[in-house]
């Protein structure tokens, strides 16, 4: 089962090109996106109150598709913790690949970091950069674990 999930796998990361080809093509399949928010609410991983796809600043209120930061902020909080669970591809009302795209990046990450979400049990790279009042939530909690939020 490993080696038929790692031949799909490679197949399916294949098809997404690599370097500006890759940032291409998620370009190209975000841009059928609704803005449902289905891949945001249903994630496992995310946690914070104020979601940054909603801070105006960053992401122009009411534009549909929206820009390509909402995707981006997605894999930049994400991208070192997806535990592949299938929701945001399973949810998304545009069919987008969200799974495959962010799975992709998170293999590229834990090949830099070492950290192997669902596995590691320390804080996760990027939650080291993320806001103050999110780490402090979760430091209030007594604990380092993002799940014990919940
Ligand atoms: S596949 Fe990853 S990004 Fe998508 S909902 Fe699951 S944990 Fe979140
Ligand atoms: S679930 Fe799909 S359509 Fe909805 S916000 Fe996410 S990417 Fe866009």
């Amino acid at each position: 089962m490993f080696k038929l999930a790692d031949k799909y796998r490679a197949a399916q990361f294949g098809a997404l090109g690599e370097s500006e080809d890759r940032l291409k093509f998620i370009m190209d399949e975000t841009s059928r996106c609704i803005k449902c928010y289905q891949c945001i609410e249903n994630c496992p991983i995310c946690y914070c109150v104020e979601c940054s796809t909603r801070k105006p600043h960053l992401v122009t209120p009411g534009q549909v598709p929206p820009p390509f930061m909402f995707h981006l902020i997605r894999f930049s909080h994400i991208s070192d913790s997806c535990v592949n669970c299938g929701q945001c591809e399973e949810l998304c009302a545009m069919d987008i690949p969200n799974a495959l795209f962010m799975h992709s990046l998170q293999v590229e990450m834990e090949k830099m970091f070492g950290f192997a979400p669902g596995v590691n049990m320390d804080l996760p790279i990027l939650a080291l950069v993320e806001e103050p009042a999110e780490r402090k939530r979760l430091s209030d909690t007594g604990d380092d674990q993002i799940y014990n939020i919940f």
